[in-house]
């Protein structure tokens, strides 16, 4: 048990600050409303720690803002909590905001009601609304910034929440950040949750690695600046070259893969040169090789083939005779900066409205485009037609009440979300309500919309009018068995009664 409940205070001012330092001419004032918005908002109410509320709102923004996205996200990121926690709504948001600002916080309300009873079908609940929320990918950002944050600071949740969150993010958080390609991200939701959900392991590795570290360092200094003097000396001009420590989970993953044996891993420190652009890399690996001896099938081109979540480096082991084996990574600028931030460096606020295009996955460039065109104010149905990823092709993910996942074919019905529940709650629906408002039961679903159904035991079975609008088979045939037998049933009374 953590007994230093103190955490850090974030403020506005870190906030400004951050702003002033990673963009260029930002518009402080719009951020400040939402900042002034959401402290009024939660004021006097207290994070575990007896911390004001807004340092956490005000954190998850500062995240935001330090992978440059745009300043909707950051704003979006100040507000994330306020429909759910506040007496404002998110009607009251968009007033004040707008609708692009009041849509991605909604998104992340959204994702914040899916709730937990067991890991197993919690985790495929999550995924599946996390592959919704994908439609719109600036809501996982804020949902990855909020979570962070909550993790960093997990000794100012109950106890009793502890160990769930750190293990949600362990088995669903960081394996999405990583198919995004969100190194960074994945690397920090990893180490901090590993704390908490394996203290004894976690405790184990760090030692492990601190050691390692200490005993390389210095060699690996001295071979940083040899590796500096001969990229020099043979013209290839460097941006950067420097030594970076690998995350403690993603050390502890490799050394269970290789039975404990430290030996085998090369890239506990691994030297990273930033070059301007690809032919600079490959000249890099050429120097290098000339100075070092490669160790056999350890080169790998990750330019000519990049990993499936985008990533691009060439990475090759080399044999120095005072550091022993050490792993380069040779890289330009912008692949840094995919390695790093995966699908949210398209999202860099430089960014927006510039031709410049990366490799990338194919799906995810897919839905950065068309999203760019979203909000450039272009027809929304039309465009999600061409999404390409097979997974949310077709298909909307409703919620129940409970915080399950419904998943359904598109133009879904609530008769199609009460037969997906149960045959008898589809023959006994009599109303329907989504997010709270009464609608009529031909209403069509949208992924992320809490359904319930109010049934009536005495009724005594479908509309065979619902065959009009329903959408699964699975309704329409259990609405023709239900009413055939009702209309066999009638049939019967009648010719008794005559
Ligand atoms: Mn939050």
């Amino acid at each position: 048990m953590e007994t230093n409940l103190k955490e850090k205070l974030w403020s506005w001012e870190e906030l400004e600050e951050t702003l002033k330092d990673r963009y260029e001419d930002p518009d402080i004032i719009s951020v400040r409303l939402a900042f002034d918005y959401a402290s009024e908002a939660h004021a006097g109410k207290k994070r575990y720690t007896g911390a004001p509320y807004i340092i956490h709102p005000t954190a998850t923004a500062i995240r935001l803002a330090q992978m440059q996205l745009p300043l909707a996200v950051v704003i979006a990121g100040l507000l994330h909590d306020v429909p759910e926690d506040t007496d404002r709504t998110i009607e009251d948001v968009e007033a004040e905001f707008g609708a692009d600002i009041a849509k991605i916080v909604s998104g992340v309300t959204k994702l914040g009601k899916v709730k937990y009873r067991g890991i197993e079908r919690y985790a495929e609940n999550l995924r599946k609304m996390f592959l919704a929320m994908a439609a719109d990918v600036r809501v996982v950002f804020v949902k990855f910034a909020d979570r962070l944050h909550n993790v960093e600071t997990l000794f100012a949740m109950p106890e009793a929440k502890r160990s769930r969150v750190a293990k949600e993010v362990l088995e669903i958080y960081a394996p999405i950040a990583s198919r995004l390609g969100m190194g960074d991200m994945k690397g920090r939701l990893e180490d901090n949750a590993f704390k908490y959900a394996f203290p004894k392991e976690y405790k184990e590795a760090v030692s492990l690695l601190d050691q390692n570290v200490q005993v390389r360092e210095g060699d690996i200094d001295k071979t940083i600046d040899k590796a500096k003097t001969v990229l020099e000396s043979d013209g290839v001009k460097i941006e950067q070259v420097k030594g970076r420590r690998k995350f403690v989970f993603s050390f502890w993953r490799k050394l269970k893969r290789y039975h404990g044996d430290l030996s085998k891993i090369y890239d506990i420190v691994a030297i990273r040169v930033v070059v301007k652009d690809v032919a600079d890399c490959y000249a890099v690996l050429g120097t290098l090789h000339s100075h070092w001896p490669p160790l056999k099938g350890r080169i790998k081109d990750y330019i000519a083939q990049p990993k499936p979540n985008g990533y691009q480096s060439l990475h090759t082991t080399v044999f120095d005779e005072t550091c022993g084996i050490v792993e380069f990574q040779i890289r330009t600028h912008e692949m840094h900066e995919q390695a790093e931030y995966g699908v949210a460096a398209h999202w860099n606020y430089k960014q927006e409205g510039s031709e410049k295009k990366f490799d990338t996955m194919p799906w995810m460039e897919d839905l950065v485009d068309i999203h760019k065109e979203i909000s450039a104010g272009e027809d929304f149905l039309t465009h999600l037609e061409e999404v390409k990823l097979d997974m949310f092709q077709d298909r909307i993910f409703v919620l129940t009440p409970e915080g399950d996942v419904i998943d359904l074919p598109e133009y879904s019905t609530p008769v199609d979300f009460a037969y997906a529940i149960h045959t008898e709650v589809g023959n006994q629906t009599v109303n329907a309500h989504v997010n709270d408002q009464a609608v009529p039961l031909d209403t069509i679903l949208k992924s992320g919309d809490m359904v319930s159904i109010t049934t009536n035991k005495s009724r005594k079975g479908p509309n065979p009018e619902w065959l009009k609008f329903v959408k699964t088979n699975q309704a329409q045939t259990k609405i023709r068995a239900a009413t055939k037998s009702k209309v066999k049933q009638w049939i019967e009374t009648m010719s008794r009664k005559k």
